[in-house]
């Protein structure tokens, strides 16, 4: 009897909480004016309605009375600037090849919370990483789960786990340091793999293990140990395979691409993107543009000094490769390729990301082009629906900048207010 009573209140008590209005946090951002990246259009003012993260109302004509007011009149607001290829738990340097092997994943874990805190504060909402910590843990799905729980600051990652490389490829991780035989251990599961059958398991397992993209060699690179820097890595067949098994799990792939050869086979075997594409022929554009596969430039990379690698060999790659780079993306521009953006950063410092929008404009592109790289380009290849826009129903994922990006691109070096899922990161 006594416990039937118990019984009913508790039900009651349940019913009574599924009722209750939540107690939403609404906010009223009030801003001078606002970029439409779909249409390049200034609108003024940029008042925006947030509720529970996300954006309910553009300059709104009413607002409830308990909302809380954030007055900007002197900002210009964007959407959160995405990044399509940065490596979290990587400082490049003349000491990196001792870093893979002096760090464990703890510690490529810690240093992934600092460069992440570091991109969201320049104003980088969304970062696609791409690959490359220590050891054999997924540092990069950590650090994603770990913001998406509110954990640290940080952006929404999306985590690639281990980039697949062939044995000896660019990104096989002996490659960086050039290290003795059994100094790393590499396998399958840290994304070394040959073989059809091997690379269909290295996929997998990446995926069984939190990859959201799958981040792949498909030729050879500057900062590795390899001769050349452009040959193909991948058969064709090895190219196909990883494809057909990360579309199985609606997965994407970002193929590392330098050289020609390589470009086009990994284009035809259906990644979706290319990243790098420094020798891009007009074979490549015609295949892009028939396959619908974006470029992901990284084209700040050929704009900074020279820098100091591991050594001169890897220096001299580096330099080889820069005006390939320069005129591979004039001509994608030129042709309308889809370009997303993408920075490489962790191969310079994290932070300096926006340089790459300075960088595209010099390539050709006009600063709303450049703009939407970041914005609904990054968001359509990725097929992510409610980012990359101010726009009702969209995350309220929203940057401030002092003057107009369309007349001074370089402004987005210098993002003086940051808004991530309403959450004001920096003001
Ligand atoms: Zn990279």
């Amino acid at each position: 009897m006594q416990q039937t009573r118990f019984l009913k209140i508790f039900i009651f008590f349940i019913f009574i909480l599924q009722i209750m209005p939540c107690f939403a946090e609404t906010i009223y951002l009030q801003a001078k004016e606002y970029l439409d990246v779909r249409s390049g259009q200034m609108i003024q003012p940029g008042n925006v309605l947030i509720e529970n993260g996300k954006i309910i109302a553009i300059n709104p004509i009413n607002v409830p009375a308990s909302v809380i007011h954030i007055k900007k009149p002197e900002l210009i607001l964007l959407p959160g600037l995405m990044d399509m290829h940065v490596h979290l738990s990587v400082n490049y340097g003349p000491q990196f090849a001792l870093q893979m092997v002096q760090e464990d994943a703890a510690m490529s874990t810690v240093r992934g919370v600092k460069n992440a805190e570091i991109l969201l504060k320049a104003g980088f909402t969304t970062v696609r990483n791409l690959g490359v910590s220590s050891g054999e843990s997924f540092v990069d799905v950590a650090l994603a789960k770990a913001s998406e729980s509110g954990w640290i600051q940080a952006p929404h990652i999306i985590p690639a786990g281990h980039a697949l490389s062939s044995t000896g490829g660019h990104l096989d991780p002996d490659m960086f340091g050039s290290y003795a035989p059994n100094v790393l251990s590499v396998s399958y599961r840290t994304g070394v793999a040959d073989g059809v059958d091997e690379v269909i398991k290295a996929v997998r397992y990446q995926i069984k293990h939190g990859a959201k993209v799958i981040k792949m060699a498909a030729t050879a690179g500057a900062l590795s140990f390899d001769e050349s820097v452009g040959a193909q890595q991948y058969s064709d067949e090895e190219l196909k395979a990883i494809v057909s098994e990360a579309n199985l799990h609606h997965v994407f792939v970002a193929a590392h691409a330098h050289g020609t050869q390589g470009i086009n086979a990994a284009i035809k075997a259906g990644v979706r993107s290319i990243e790098h594409g420094t020798m891009i022929n007009d074979e490549s554009i015609r295949l892009m543009k028939q396959y619908g596969t974006y470029l992901v430039p990284t084209a700040y990379l050929s704009d900074r000094p020279k820098q100091k690698y591991i050594n001169s060999a890897i220096e001299s790659k580096a330099e080889y490769l820069r005006p390939f780079a320069v005129q591979s993306l004039q001509k994608a521009i030129y042709a309308h390729v889809k370009i997303a953006f993408g920075t490489d950063s962790g191969v310079f410092p994290h932070g300096e990301n926006a340089k790459e929008f300075a960088t595209l404009v010099k390539r050709g592109m006009q600063p709303i082009e450049a703009i939407r790289t970041a914005t609904i380009n990054s968001a359509e290849m990725m097929e992510i629906q409610d980012r990359g826009q101010i726009k009702t129903g969209y995350h309220a994922d929203i940057i401030g900048v002092v003057e107009n990006p369309l007349k001074n691109i370089k402004t987005l070096e210098n993002v003086v207010f940051v808004m991530k899922d309403g959450k004001v990161i920096k003001d």
